[in-house]
């Protein structure tokens, strides 16, 4: 009977694999029956909102009534933080609902969908989700290599990811490499620049690609409010492109897919540069802290400009990941990515960055006076 069912789905369907989301705390606690589990998992700002964001969650008064489904508020306030006018936004649940919007509205099974190996998750869920073919290019250092996705564009492809920086291995890209790759791209497709960790990137030379909207109208960009922002459980993202772009995007949207305190929380917290900074800071001595750490320890990692780093434990990393389950510190393993040995680290709070590194140390040495 369920095999007649899963028959029903559509080829695209039928190879997908649901997002392995990381564990939940209360999950955790729940299994193995211990108590302060700390998740440094899932790459959400430690300090959640600020308090003028909580306000504003609790004051919003029209949970009754369907939100404004055009965003009015928050998308004049994204047109004035970023210089654009209001028609090159779009608004989703979840910057991740822009990148499936994109795929769904332009794609049909004949094209090809451009990412990395190594690259975002979703990347793949979506290209799969319409049946398109997903042209995979090896990485270069554990980054994209530019070069290579450039030369795998041809007649059939329709959108590019690229991951700036990217997720789950950090690496960034600088504003030449891709501004080359834009001016030499076709504009029969589109060129999603994800950048989910925009406000954590310190580096001089790391373009802000929403700068060049008007200039390249293939090119959407992508932000969100999960990450430095510390919205992640209201899921609100948003996308920057040519009004063209956002207009095929809202066609293919469904009318209430942002909820009201998601939009009022996003607007204050656009607003609030203050707990903005104070995030970014902890995020710099937090990063500081842990690859100290790993040097100490002779451990080799990625360096990573968001708030998360890989760092290679030299055996199974999902070993290790189930060990550090047992000292109550939930990480990511990244064999899903590709990367077996390696594990994946959120940035947390000092005192979550040091039970993480006493935690590891620990595992990490027992198994050695073990073996
Ligand atoms: C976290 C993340 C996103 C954003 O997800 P939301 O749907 O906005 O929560 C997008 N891209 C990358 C690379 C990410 O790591």
């Amino acid at each position: 009977m369920a095999c007649d069912l899963l028959n029903l789905a559509t080829p695209g369907v039928t190879g997908l694999q649901p997002y392995q989301p990381g564990k939940p705390i209360e999950e955790l606690e729940r299994e193995l029956g211990i108590d302060n589990i700390i998740k440094l998992a899932s790459n959400e700002n430690p300090l959640g909102p600020g308090v003028k964001v909580k306000q504003a969650i609790l004051s919003t008064s029209e949970i009754s009534r369907y939100p404004d489904g055009n965003a009015h508020g928050l998308k004049m306030a994204l047109a004035k933080y970023h210089d654009v006018n209001d028609d090159q936004i779009t608004i989703g649940n979840g910057s991740n609902e822009i990148l499936e919007l994109i795929t769904r509205a332009i794609t049909e099974p004949q094209h090809e969908i451009i990412f990395s190996d190594h690259a975002f998750a979703v990347y793949p869920l979506v290209t799969q989700a319409v049946g398109a073919k997903a042209i995979v290019v090896p990485a270069k250092d554990w980054g994209h290599d530019i070069v290579a996705m450039q030369a795998a564009i041809n007649k059939n492809s329709r959108v590019m990811f690229i991951a700036n920086p990217n997720n789950p291995t950090g690496t960034w890209l600088n504003k030449r490499t891709l501004r080359t790759l834009l001016e030499s791209s076709p504009e029969h497709m589109v060129i999603v620049v994800d950048e989910a960790y925009f406000e954590y990137v310190q580096e001089d030379d790391y373009p802000n690609c929403v700068q060049w909207v008007n200039e390249f109208p293939h090119l959407l960009v992508t932000r969100t409010f999960s990450k430095a922002f510390g919205l992640a459980g209201l899921r609100i993202g948003y996308g920057i492109s040519h009004k063209d772009i956002a207009d095929l995007m809202n066609r293919v949207r469904q009318p209430f897919n942002v909820n009201n305190p998601a939009l009022s929380a996003a607007e204050t917290a656009l607003a609030d540069s203050e707990h903005l900074q104070q995030s970014v800071k902890l995020n710099q001595t937090g990063m500081q802290q842990l690859t100290s750490a790993f040097d100490r320890m002779g451990l080799q990692y990625i360096p990573s400009v968001g708030n998360f780093i890989c760092v290679d434990v030299e055996q199974s990393g999902m070993e290790i990941y189930k060990k550090l389950l047992h000292e109550g510190v939930i990480v990511r393993p990244v064999d899903n990515y590709g990367m077996p040995n390696h594990l994946r680290i959120t940035i947390g709070l000092e005192e979550e960055n040091e039970k993480f590194i006493n935690a590891l140390d620990k595992v990490l040495t027992g198994i050695n006076a073990v073996s």
